[in-house]
């Protein structure tokens, strides 16, 4: 199946809406900004253009001051020296001269451009060379009329120096109001330059600083979704993992309880178990607990990992909560510190779990699964999961495997006496026998048949025929030692396999038995029954025979004899 990505919540809005302005406001506040610096360079020049214009106005006046000023020098001069003589003056006067010459001229150049002040400028040239012709009779000797005062006197009464003074007064008057509209123009220029780059450049300002916070705010939201989708692929490649993890697992649990199926015996199912819990909790260590067939003790059986607590190697079902209630108890910080009894006591349960699972099959209690185990982030419930279909499965085999054992030994048993059966002789008889020919020791088959015995049921009835051999069975079984074989053969015959005995020994066990047997009564329906007394037939390996055939045959002809001869007695073949 595909997997598809959570696309989570939309974008805002506004970030939306706004986002096809953005780069028209760009161009707008770059278009404002390239504006402000055209018009800044066409300012300047501007400004430049009209500051070159005042400072034209101030080189007119200036021409037209220092035009006068040279002019009345020229005149005190020439005066002086019509007055004294004195060739110092004249020299002055020499000197003057080419100023008073070079005021005008620059005057007229310098107002080129205005043809109002160009024709005064020229007039005033003129009225300054009539000025020095006059001023230089004024000084020529050979001219002199009258005294130098009569002199002087005409020349100022009759000169052209009032004109010249009016007009370049006029022409000053002019020029100052031509400088005052160039100042006034300049300034207004540089106002309006001024408030065009000031507006020019907070408009391009403010949407700049507009587009830049819409784009901390993108960011920031972008900065917080890549943020989410890492903690969502995050989260993915966890659930990811414990996807794997819960895969293999599962895939080691299906192993485990396909080998359990095939587990000969409970301590083989253990160690499988163990095995497995080994591979699927490695941090965590534990037990398994068998309950006794009393109930009342519970013994250790296996052991895996290390645990984190120790637990007792042998309780009582009422010192563990999970025995006692027959449900898992499990301990961690999520389900609280009650600890069980089997627990060390000295040991405080922080940073540790621990989980008892009672081994139960078909309501039945077999015995308890202990785990212990450090804490770990986020496994603790998957952990106590996996136990319990541990405890589950284990349980049931153990209970399939008791049933498979019980099964087992009913076949091999005879349920009136509880002794072996004929299977059972015969499939172990060989066995023995072999196992003393290899080691050359002898072996002795006896069999025993009770007399009379149809007699006894014909008169006490067929129930207490079987009460009576129920009887002599246990009897039997008593007397016979762990190695022995003792089997009901069929009926009321017996068969018992003494393996390492010779005729000798088996000759005085066969009486012991046989004297036993003798005296065995039963109580049936509240009257006492019995006893009968049995013959027995007895055959050594290998004076009698060598195979199992031969050795019952000759037991059995043994026994006709033992019958033959009056019965309650021993027959050796
Ligand atoms: P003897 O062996 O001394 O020659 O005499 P007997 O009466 O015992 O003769 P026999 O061995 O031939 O008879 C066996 C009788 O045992 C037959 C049957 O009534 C009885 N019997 C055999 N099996 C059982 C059994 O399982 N229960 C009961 N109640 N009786 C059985
Ligand atoms: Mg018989
Ligand atoms: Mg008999």
């Amino acid at each position: 199946m595909a997997w598809h990505p959570d696309p989570g919540p939309p974008l805002p809005d506004t970030l939306t809406r706004l986002r096809p302005y953005r780069y028209p406001s760009m161009a707008l506040a770059a278009g404002l900004l390239l504006a402000v610096g055209v018009a800044m360079v066409w300012g300047i020049a501007e400004l430049k253009r009209g500051i070159t214009w005042v400072d034209h106005s101030y080189r007119v006046i200036s021409e037209i001051d220092g035009g006068q000023v040279a002019l009345l020098k020229s005149e005190s001069a020439a005066r002086g020296y019509r007055r004294t003589g004195a060739a110092a003056q004249q020299a002055d006067y020499l000197l003057i001269v080419p100023q008073v010459l070079e005021h005008p001229d620059n005057l007229v150049r310098l107002t080129d451009d205005n043809p109002e002040q160009n024709e005064r400028a020229r007039r005033w040239r003129d009225l300054v060379h009539t000025r020095l012709g006059e001023l230089e009779r004024l000084m020529d000797d050979t001219q002199a009329t009258g005294t130098a005062d009569e002199a002087i006197n005409r020349d100022v009464r009759f000169s052209r120096m009032r004109r010249a003074s009016t007009l370049a007064n006029e022409m000053r008057v002019v020029e100052r109001k031509l400088l005052v509209q160039r100042r006034a123009t300049t300034d207004q220029r540089a106002t309006q330059l001024t408030m065009f780059v000031v507006l020019g450049t907070a408009i391009p300002v403010v949407l700049l600083g507009l587009l830049l916070t819409g784009l901390l705010r993108e960011n920031g939201r972008a900065r917080k979704l890549e943020r989410e989708a890492r903690s969502a692929m995050r989260e993915l490649e966890a659930s990811l993992a414990q996807r794997d993890r819960l895969s293999e697992q599962r895939r080691i649990l299906g192993i485990y309880a396909g080998m359990l199926q095939s587990a000969e015996d409970v301590t083989e199912a253990f160690s499988l178990t163990v095995e497995t819990l080994e591979k699927l909790l490695p941090q965590a260590g534990g037990r398994f607990y068998t309950l006794h067939p009393s109930a009342d003790i519970a013994d250790t059986a296996a052991r895996f990992g290390t645990e984190a607590i120790a637990s007792a190697d042998v309780l009582a079902p009422n010192q563990c909560w999970a025995l006692r209630r027959g449900q898992p108890h499990r301990t961690d910080d999520e389900h609280g510190h009650i600890k069980c009894q089997h627990l060390d006591q000295a040991v405080p349960l922080a940073g540790i779990w621990t989980l008892c699972v009672p081994l139960i099959a078909h309501g039945t209690s077999l015995g308890m699964l202990h785990v212990s185990a450090h804490e770990r982030d986020g496994t603790a419930n998957n952990d106590t999961t996996l136990v319990e279909a541990i405890a589950e499965q284990l349980s049931l085999a153990i209970a399939n495997l008791h049933l498979r054992e019980t099964l087992r030994l009913q076949s091999l048993r005879d349920p009136l006496t509880g002794l072996f059966n004929r299977r059972y002789l015969e499939e172990n008889l060989n066995r023995e026998l072999q196992r003393c020919a290899r080691r050359g020791l002898p072996l002795t088959v006896m069999m025993l048949d009770v007399d009379h015995f149809k007699s006894f049921n014909d008169e006490y009835g067929h129930a207490a025929g079987d009460a009576l051999l129920s009887q002599i069975g246990q009897t039997l079984g008593s007397l016979v030692r762990e190695e022995d074989i003792a089997c009901r053969y069929g009926g009321e015959e017996f068969t018992v396999v003494l393996p390492e005995a010779g005729a000798g020994e088996a000759a005085l066990r066969a009486e012991g038995i046989r004297s036993e047997i003798g005296s065995t009564t039963v109580t049936h329906l509240r009257s006492t029954l019995g006893p009968r007394t049995i013959s027995i037939g007895v055959a050594t390996f290998p004076a009698d025979g060598d195979t199992p055939a031969q050795l019952l045959a000759k037991a059995d002809r043994a026994l006709y004899e033992a019958k033959a001869q009056g019965r309650d007695r021993v027959v050796s073949a």
